[in-house]
């Protein structure tokens, strides 16, 4: 990946898309767009190990005028890297130290939800389309 040109990458992209080489909508693609190459070394910091105390949680214990925002925010059950987690950091900053608003919902547990767990699984055994 690190030799490609953006060229290659976007064509490798549209392979996987379905587009194959050589199709005029393809060639349209490839020809209108620009592609710049872009490293980011850190990217995948957000799934580094991650066990109970290694971030702190929204509001530390004692704290009572600083809410913690963020990835490296320590929340329970919720997935880290997704907007949504940054999002409900914030919502539950605001929710504990001011008690304005609605309380943020429960952290959504996809595999306790039968339907969730039925759609994966038919995806898993490829009887549906992602
Ligand atoms: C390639 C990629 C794809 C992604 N795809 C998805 C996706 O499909 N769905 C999804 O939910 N999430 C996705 N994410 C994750 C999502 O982008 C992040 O979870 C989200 O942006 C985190 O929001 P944030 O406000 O906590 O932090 P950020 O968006 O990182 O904002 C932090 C801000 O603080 C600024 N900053 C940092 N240090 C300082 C400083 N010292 N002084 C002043 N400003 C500073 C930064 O410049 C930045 O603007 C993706 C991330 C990447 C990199």
């Amino acid at each position: 990946m690190y030799q490609c040109t953006g060229e290659e990458i976007l064509r490798e992209l549209l392979q996987h898309l379905g587009l194959k080489k050589g199709e005029p909508k393809t060639e349209e693609i490839v020809r209108t767009s620009i592609c710049i190459p872009t490293n980011m070394p850190y990217v995948n910091n957000i799934w580094l190990r991650r066990k109970r105390g290694d971030r702190p949680p929204v509001v530390p214990e004692g704290v009572t005028n600083l809410g913690l925002l963020g990835q490296y925010v320590e929340l329970e059950r919720e997935i880290a890297f997704t907007f949504e987690y940054s999002t409900r950091t914030a919502w539950e900053a605001i929710y504990r130290m001011l008690k304005r608003g609605p309380a943020p919902p429960d952290v959504y547990q996809g595999q306790y939800d039968p339907k969730g767990v039925w759609a994966a699984t038919k995806v898993l055994l490829g009887l549906t389309k992602t």
